[in-house]
């Protein structure tokens, strides 16, 4: 049989790929490219269409092979692919430090890019990719380049093992609650998920464990404050020390080797620290600009957020006799405080936003905006009975496909994501590659014959996933390195994410997708009121909250290395000038930290609010000129999605906004500009 990650196909034969495919196809791949690319370079003249071009296209072999298993990783993870993914990753890690070495390499890239009169995308490409080889030592004496290799090589198992940590802590700890009395207050679909989930084990009662979806209803809705707390101290201390199901899988160390690992990295490209190696590639041009963007923001909404708080400690105090507020009591009673605020619930609105619905109406949404159809395909092979795939239409014709997989299950990771799984590209033989992403979340699994049903909170997940999914499949580029969100400075990565939630905040487009699942009503408009008054509802503490996580990202990563920094200090040290909720003595909150030491965010969380002062800014053109006018769209389709990364974002901005970006719209969507500055602005 043959292996089927070395069939070069349109989608993944997902049924027939195994772990033990994984190892011999990225050998045979790895092999084939060095072969390849010894002949590439050999060639006495070397121009876009007889070198480019075929690197381009070993490398997106390698990709299309890659994809499916790192995808597979994460959502049905197992033993065996585990160990599979981990020794290809390593593979691949000095496949890629080799390539980014190789001098002759770098030279042919720098030739080509000062060629005269290149096409924009190829210009971007260029540039990139002779920036990059800067940043993977090129330029490095061969010591030094052994050195850079090491370390990265260290830091790709250090952030993959800080992620299998989280991971397998979040699956070994559970809670059994025998006695329905001790449930009060949590939600009939919690409740009937938790004894799904004991059931499923032979267990009788009611089983809950750390994943969002079970955690998040018990801490935001239980009456029992015990409960609430065992829950909580479980959660927060996942992978450190303190863990209740055991401290083996305690990150702590394992953060400051990759602290240590990155500091060296950055030093021996010749940066002062991580957070100026991180900002050598992003729309950010110095870590100075970073902060004082992040500390106004904090000046802005630091006194709203103590406010906030203060008003909830009274709101608890006075109606429910608690003196003082425990971290596991704020989620709680803040809940309680929206519902007395605005009377309504989230899971109020759950009948709402059946999945069915609220899809439908996120593509008719999507046909509005920019003219595209989407429609389901059959008979394509998934990795699970729960996963859909569907196809964009242009005009009849397709454009594009995506998977979504939604429900939460064991052995998936956490969050939600959109992932490349083919990227949209001329090939050799002048056929187009199609686009194909997967779109990951983590809602509820439907109990029973149940249709789906959402949070508003869910819906506003998949609006921003499918964001990210329009940027990668309306791309027009045809050259992968900067086609969708390839070339895109991660700090603005998330501009057409944050963007298209917008549509879910709006009073003309909420009636698109919200209907009763039985009875097909629409949203009550005193409901839909009450939604659109609660969404300010604790602003000041939720940016504070963003702006917590973005500084001590950032400082740490700027201060690492300096004597007695240590991460808990640097922790407290923005806790103390930002937070403004209680916290418990067990935190290890940067225990569970994916983003920065298993994701890509090192050094680049501020990137969500940066790139949120992009997308409220594009969405102000939108407000001024009408939420479904047809040219605003198709102008943001076309200076925006279709342009993927082959522009610089601030060049691509101003083309849709005709000026530079500005923060007024941010602070007015975030209820964070006086009454006086709202109208001026
Ligand atoms: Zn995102």
């Amino acid at each position: 049989m043959t292996n089927p990650l070395l069939v070069d196909v349109e989608l993944p034969s997902f049924e027939r790929i195994q772990a033990e495919h994984v190892e011999p196809a990225i050998d045979k791949i790895l092999a084939d490219n060095r072969t390849l690319i010894n002949e590439l370079l050999n060639q006495s003249t070397r121009h876009w269409d007889n070198f480019i071009a075929p690197y381009e296209e070993l490398n997106n072999r390698l990709d299309n092979a890659w994809s499916p298993v790192a995808h597979l990783h994460g959502v049905v993870n197992s033993e065996a692919l585990r160990q599979a993914y981990s020794s290809a990753q390593s593979k691949l890690s000095a496949y890629h430090t080799e390539l980014g070495q190789n001098e002759a390499l770098y030279q042919t890239f720098k030739q080509l890019s000062e060629t005269d009169a290149l096409p924009q995308e190829r210009k971007r490409y260029l540039d990139n990719c002779v920036r990059d080889f800067h940043l993977s030592g090129v330029h490095l004496s061969g010591e030094k380049k052994q050195r850079y290799a090491d370390i990265v090589q260290g830091l790709s198992e250090l952030s993959t093992r800080f992620g299998n940590n989280v991971l397998d802590a979040t699956h070994a700890w559970e809670k059994l609650v025998s006695d329905p009395d001790q449930l009060a207050g949590i939600p009939d679909t919690a409740r009937a998920a938790a004894k799904q989930a004991a059931q499923q084990k032979a267990l009788d009662g009611y089983l809950f464990n750390l994943e969002y979806p079970s955690f998040f209803p018990v801490i935001t809705y239980s009456d029992n404050r015990s409960l609430r707390e065992e829950m909580y101290r479980a959660y927060m201390t996942r992978a450190s020390e303190l863990f209740p199901a055991g401290a083996q899988w305690d990150n702590q160390n394992l953060v400051n080797e990759l602290l240590d690992l990155r500091l060296e990295l950055a030093n021996l490209l010749g940066y002062e620290n991580y957070a100026h190696y991180s900002l050598a590639s992003k729309m950010a041009s110095t870590p100075a600009e970073v902060l004082t963007f992040l500390n106004e923001l904090a000046e802005r909404s630091v006194a709203l957020a103590q406010d906030e708080f203060q008003y909830l400690t009274e709101f608890a105090r006075e109606h429910f006799q608690i003196d003082e507020l425990a971290p596991w009591d704020v989620a709680y009673f803040s809940e309680k405080l929206r519902q007395q605020q605005f009377d309504l619930s989230q899971e109020a609105l759950r009948p709402y936003f059946p999945l069915n619905r609220v899809l439908e109406g996120l593509f008719d949404i999507v046909h509005r905006l920019y003219g595209i159809d989407v429609k389901a395909l059959d008979a394509i092979e998934t990795w699970h009975p729960d996963v859909q795939v569907f196809g964009l239409y242009d005009q009849g014709q397709l454009i594009a496909q995506f998977y979504l997989d939604l429900y939460s299950r064991p052995h998936k990771k956490g969050g939600a994501w959109m992932g490349e799984c083919r990227v949209r590209r001329r090939r050799s033989d002048l056929s187009l590659q199609l686009p194909v992403a997967y779109l990951v979340c983590n809602f509820n699994a439907p109990v029973g014959d149940q249709a789906a049903l959402l949070t508003h909170r869910d819906v506003s997940t998949l609006f921003h996933e499918f964001g990210h999914g329009l940027h990668h499949m309306l791309t027009q580029v045809e050259c992968a390195g900067v086609s969708g969100i390839n070339g895109v400075p991660w700090d603005a990565v998330e501009l057409p994410s944050q963007f298209l939630e917008n549509w879910c905040w709006h009073p003309e487009t909420i009636p698109l997708f919200a209907r009763h699942y039985e009875t097909g009503a629409s949203l009550p408009p005193e409901m839909l009121e009450k939604l659109l008054a609660a969404k300010n509802f604790q602003s000041g503490m939720q940016m504070v909250r963003q702006l917590e996580f973005a500084l001590f990202d950032f400082e740490l990563h700027s201060a690492w290395g300096q004597s007695g920094v240590t991460v808990q200090k640097v922790l407290d040290e923005v806790r103390s000038r930002v937070s403004v909720i209680p916290v418990a003595d067990f935190n290890r909150f940067q225990c569970s930290f994916s983003h920065i030491f298993s994701g890509g965010y090192a050094a680049g969380y501020y990137s969500y609010k940066w790139a949120e002062v992009l997308s409220a800014d594009a969405f102000s053109r939108f407000e001024e000129e009408g939420i479904f006018n047809r040219q605003t769209g198709l102008d943001f389709r076309t200076h925006i999605l279709e342009q993927g990364g082959s522009q610089s974002p601030q060049v691509l901005f101003e083309a849709f906004r005709g000026r530079a970006p500005e923060v007024t719209a941010l602070l007015r969507h975030s209820g964070l500009l006086s009454n006086d500055e709202s109208k001026a602005g």
